[in-house]
């Protein structure tokens, strides 16, 4: 199916890659933060603009039932490409944001009490922060965090000690957006659920770079955004086990949620519709399905082992060339032997399957401590900022600030890191001329 050169064949699926910036070519690296958009996507959301407008679920006419469908039927290229049960597991939401708040103010509504615990990750985003504070402050309840290591692990013996029978949930990252590592969700989930304690991925940035297999993982809430997995922005999910969801209150009310209402009663409508109050974005979550199923070819076969061979050769990269730069602290860089082995485990994997002529899914794909094209970092007598500024010049787009994650910035001691994070589209040449950019916006700040 790809011809000779199969990277840019995908990159020139993506209009917005094509581009200058500041008279130079775009070099997109602020992928963790939102993807591009590839055309697939672009042709579903301007079909439905221009034909399938019309609301879902309520009429009784043409337009309604085919955005319906196409709606209808985004939540079930979602429900296979997460393997979930049904598609009474997946809740349409408008990100990870909404999908976090939603599990913090229903779930803890119902199950939260007073001197009750949550536990949550220390390399957290603030949407996998804030909604447990407001859930605790409401129920009296307080939070526990799995502590972070300096090499942005976690402390998994740490984590065992906070486990008890006071802790009604659990919420931790996939991946954090800062420190780019798999972390060892399965291990946490098995750990939790030998205590009866239900446990939320935050999945964000797992779902984009890992294999997910909610059945596999037993997970009890995976949330993601769609926007990050070349959805157009606005769609998000919320996986859920129909157990648990079924007993948990709706977040909010409105239309399509209710079965019927009074004035003095409301009866609520069965999963999903319970939690999709209001009319959704459907166009965007309708466009789950292309870009799912363009994430899904990226993942299988002989373009499965090109990208991840190419993935492999961006950590190496990068991990040497930024390490080799004076002054450098790379946040999240696993231990020698833990990061190899977890490479190591994926390209053999990898080369077993292509020997025997059964190319599937890359192992490397959500091997727990592996690290992924994913690096925050700060050079000494240079502001995050300044350097982003001079890179944006020269047509690199990187992200700095806090990233949303503040406590664990103040777990490192500073107030800002440069982060670049990449994609399949991305190629070890702009990993060559970011580093080279780099070093002269380095020059230039000393
Ligand atoms: N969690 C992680 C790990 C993220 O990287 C992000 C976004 O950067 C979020 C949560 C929030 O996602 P959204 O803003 O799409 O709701």
């Amino acid at each position: 199916m790809y011809s000779m050169n199969p990277i840019e064949e995908i990159r020139g699926q993506f209009p917005a890659l094509g581009q200058s910036v500041w008279g130079k070519p775009l070099v997109y690296l602020d992928n963790g933060a939102t993807s591009q958009k590839p055309q697939c996507v672009i042709d579903l959301v301007n079909r439905m603009h221009c034909g399938a407008n019309a609301n879902v679920h309520r009429a009784m006419h043409k337009l309604s039932d085919d955005a319906t469908a196409l709606y209808e039927g985004a939540r079930e290229k979602v429900r296979e490409f997460i393997n979930a049960p049904a598609r009474e597991n997946i809740i349409f939401t408008s990100g990870t944001t909404a999908s976090v708040n939603l599990v913090a103010s229903s779930f803890c509504r119902k199950f939260l009490g007073e001197g009750d615990e949550i536990i949550i990750s220390g390399d957290s985003h603030h949407s996998n922060i804030v909604p447990w504070q407001m859930a605790c402050q409401a129920a009296g309840a307080s939070i526990k965090v799995i502590p972070v290591l300096e090499n942005g692990m976690w402390d998994m013996e740490a984590f065992r000690g906070l486990l008890g029978s006071r802790v009604k949930i659990i919420a931790v990252e996939h991946i954090s957006n800062v420190l780019g590592i798999v972390n060892p969700i399965k291990e946490v989930i098995d750990l939790a659920h030998a205590q009866g304690i239900p446990v939320l991925v935050d999945g964000a940035q797992g779902i984009v770079h890992c294999k997910v297999d909610v059945q596999e993982l037993d997970c009890d809430f995976y949330a993601f955004s769609g926007h990050k997995i070349y959805a157009a922005t606005g769609s998000g999910v919320l996986y859920g086990k129909q157990q648990l969801l079924e007993q948990m209150p709706p977040y909010m009310g409105g239309g399509d949620m209710v079965d019927t209402v009074t004035f003095e009663k409301t009866t609520y409508a069965p999963l999903p519709l319970k939690f999709e109050a209001g009319t959704p974005n459907f166009i965007a979550q309708a466009s789950l399905a292309p870009a799912l199923e363009f994430a899904q070819g990226l993942r299988e076969g002989e373009i499965a082992r090109v990208i991840e061979e190419q993935e492999c050769a961006i950590v190496e990269y990068l991990r040497s060339a930024l390490q080799e730069i004076e002054g450098c602290t790379i946040y999240g860089l696993p231990p020698e032997d833990g990061y190899a082995a977890g490479l190591d485990a994926g390209l053999a994997r990898t080369a077993e399957l292509g020997a025997s002529g059964e190319l599937g899914e890359p192992a490397r794909f959500g091997e727990p401590g592996s690290k992924i094209p994913l690096f925050s970092f700060n050079i000494q007598g240079c502001f995050p900022s300044d350097l982003a500024q001079l890179l944006d010049k020269m047509g690199v787009a990187v992200r700095t600030g806090l990233m949303c994650c503040e406590p664990l910035m103040t777990r490192f001691g500073v107030t800002s890191m440069v982060r670049v994070s990449f994609l399949p589209y991305n190629t070890l040449d702009e990993a060559k001329y970011f580093i080279a950019s780099l070093k002269r916006a380095v020059r230039m700040l000393r």
